[in-house]
């Protein structure tokens, strides 16, 4: 039977490294605060922004949304990232993703300071991670490297096999193993013969965003198994990209959906916006 690889426990972890590292830093009369640009009324995107709120008012962290209507400009939006770049009382902020269509997400993105970009996603940010040059880096590639050495799971010389290679969790992860001295492999849509390859890891983890693709033929005994993957159920409740049931007696560790990758994402946050208070000191 796997151990299971508990991100609500990890994620309280860090939290309370966090709050602990706020109030430190609040001694010296500097500000900690977490701005988020919030453009149309996507539903998810509220919901989102509104839990980051109180996750950030839980360790103190205070943050502020700006919020615009759906025909908000590229222009507006824009002044808006160079006002909080430059403002002093601001710590770090994001902007909560998709934008409204007719906006172009990249050029904003690449205009947030790096010392200010707390999902870690600009093109300097991740240009910085591939360098090894310090940057703050992206919340669920790190909460996935923060779970499994909380764990202590040895990522050092490990064969880590990742499925996914998009720009927000694939490609940034296989960076962090990389610095992490796992020997990586990442896959893609047009990998040959997935399983052949998966089976190979010693630490597996998933991000294809394909509900419940990845079955026991996948997964070699004893692997370490990450799945990124958050599908809701039509009855309710939500699922990874792995079936936990087939998966869990062949691996070693296992992470849940819901509670394991997604609450680290949520606390990477938090931990990146204490870190760039920091920085500003
Ligand atoms: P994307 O859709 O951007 O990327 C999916 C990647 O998986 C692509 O690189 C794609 O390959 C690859 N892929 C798709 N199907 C297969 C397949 N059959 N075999 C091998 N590779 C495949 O997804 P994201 O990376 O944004 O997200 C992945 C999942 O993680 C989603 O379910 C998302 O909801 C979840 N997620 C969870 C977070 C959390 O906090 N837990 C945070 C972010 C995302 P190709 O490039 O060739 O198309």
């Amino acid at each position: 039977m796997a151990k299971i690889l508990d991100g609500k426990a990890a994620a309280a972890e860090v939290r309370s490294e966090v709050a602990e590292e706020v109030a430190g830093i609040r001694e010296y009369g500097v500000p900690v605060r977490l701005d988020v640009i919030l453009a149309g009324d996507d539903p998810a995107s509220i919901t989102y922004v509104a839990s980051k709120e109180r996750d950030s008012e839980e360790v103190g962290i205070e943050s502020k949304v700006h919020r615009f209507s759906t025909d908000v400009s590229q222009g507006e939006l824009s002044d808006l990232v160079e006002r909080l770049n430059e403002d002093s009382a601001v710590s770090g902020f994001f902007m909560q993703l998709p934008l409204p269509e007719g906006l172009d997400s990249m050029p904003l993105i690449s205009s947030i300071s790096p010392a200010k970009d707390v999902d870690g996603l600009s093109p300097e940010s991740v240009g910085r991670l591939v360098l090894g040059l310090p940057s703050l880096l992206p919340c669920t590639p790190h909460g996935v490297i923060q779970l499994l050495k909380r764990n202590g799971i040895e990522l050092s010389g490990s064969e880590a096999v990742v499925v996914g290679r998009s720009n927000l969790v694939g490609k940034p992860l296989a960076q962090l193993l990389l610095r992490e001295n796992a020997t990586v492999t990442l896959c893609h849509s047009r990998t040959r013969d997935l399983p052949e390859v998966t089976r190979r890891a010693d630490i597996l983890v998933v991000a294809a965003g394909k509900r419940e693709m990845v079955g026991a033929e996948h997964v070699g005994e004893g692997a370490v198994v990450v799945d990124v993957g958050i599908h809701r159920k039509e009855e309710g409740g939500l699922v990874g990209d792995v079936r936990f049931d087939e998966v869990e007696p062949k691996a070693a560790w296992i992470s849940p959906v819901p509670g394991g990758v997604g609450p680290m994402t949520r606390a990477m946050l938090l931990h990146n916006t204490v870190t760039a208070a920091q920085m500003g000191l």
